[in-house]
């Protein structure tokens, strides 16, 4: 089968690889109907995410069930399903107390050995019955893009929500106009926010952020940024900031954003080293909330929304590409020209 390979910074290629098999008695196989590339890949891309040389790559994927092991309960073959961005048994105890990423025989599609990558035609889901979620959908339905979300990008976005503890009448301002970010303002109108900041820069990127119910823009980076959300709000700062970036200026800016009281959802995948500003949220009472989301959890509570036509997050793939295109996919975000590349098998 082919599968996208990371072969190094500026390097990926879609190889023939081993066909996906079932190993163990709790695995599937997924054949891919679509996968995407994600920000976190192109931090991989660039050289700034280590990454080993040979590993493959895509942690995003809908598709359908091709084969199933002896022990599957919840799943048949022809079943179209969503994979969160890992894989978890949902039985441990790390998965019962809400964190499946950190689940005992868990891990991460490409990074961890011997796990097939989403960008891929077919992938190798151990724990197929804690992992994938089976969706009433069909092979060709327009909405598996807006699925695809449900993968990484849409459940981050509302984890960032949640953490941030957004609820009915907030304002909330959103740091980061990627795809997670994007997806921070449905989130955020879902819980009920009243006012929604976008802070961004690049007007494709706000015209969705509007689409999704932002009400207000700041065009600014770092300390200019809070001070615009201070002045769309009688110099307060918003009740509650969701952080999608991950650099310690947008946790600066996330936390000088936010009123006195409020609370940060961090869920920027952090690079570098980073430091909080801890002796101000002390002073301020400004509490930090996040990490890995667990969208795992989140993923059936959100297809039903997604299939009655209440949640659409698929405007955040702005170009589509076939698969065999991989690598003109990375070179199309790593240059910003595109938000998020959507991927067709
Ligand atoms: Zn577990």
């Amino acid at each position: 089968m082919r599968s996208t390979v990371f072969h190094g910074p500026g390097a990926v290629s879609l190889d023939t690889v081993p066909d996906a098999g079932l190993r163990e008695a709790t695995d599937a196989v997924v054949r891919v109907l679509c996968s995407c590339i994600c920000g976190s890949d192109i931090w991989a891309y660039r050289g700034i995410a280590k990454r080993s040389p040979g590993q493959p790559i895509g942690h995003e994927f809908v598709g359908v069930v091709d084969a199933i092991g002896s022990e599957v309960r919840t799943l048949r073959p022809g079943d179209v399903v969503v994979a969160p961005f890992f894989w978890c048994d949902g039985t441990c105890v790390q998965c019962a107390r809400g964190v499946p990423t950190s689940c005992i025989a868990g891990g991460f599609w490409g990074r961890s050995t011997g796990a097939d990558g989403g960008q891929a035609e077919a992938v190798r889901v151990p724990h197929a019955d804690g992992t994938l979620v089976a969706v009433d959908a069909t092979e060709d339905d327009e909405r598996l893009p807006a699925l695809l979300t449900l993968a990484d990008v849409m459940g981050t976005g509302l984890h960032a929500a949640k953490c941030a503890e957004v609820g009915p009448g907030d304002v909330v301002a959103v740091v980061g106009d990627g795809a997670v970010g994007l997806c921070g303002v449905l989130a955020a109108r879902r819980l009920g926010a009243e006012r929604v900041i976008m802070l961004g820069r690049n007007d494709a990127r706000l015209a969705i952020a509007r689409r999704f119910g932002a009400t207000d823009v700041v065009r600014h980076r770092g300390a200019a940024a809070a001070e615009g959300v201070r002045e769309l709000t009688a110099g307060l700062g918003a009740d509650r900031v969701l952080e999608c970036v991950g650099t310690e200026e947008s946790i600066a800016t996330a936390i000088a954003a936010s009123a006195d009281g409020g609370t940060v959802g961090y869920v920027g995948v952090p690079h570098g080293v980073l430091r909080a500003p801890i002796r101000e949220m002390f002073g301020r009472s400004v509490a930090l909330r996040g990490g890995i989301a667990p969208v795992r959890r989140y993923i059936p509570e959100l297809v039903g929304d997604v299939l009655h036509g209440d949640l659409d997050p698929s405007p955040v793939f702005d170009v589509g590409l076939p698969l065999a295109a991989v690598e003109e996919g990375y070179a199309t975000m790593d240059a910003r020209l595109a938000t998020k590349v959507l991927l067709r098998c």
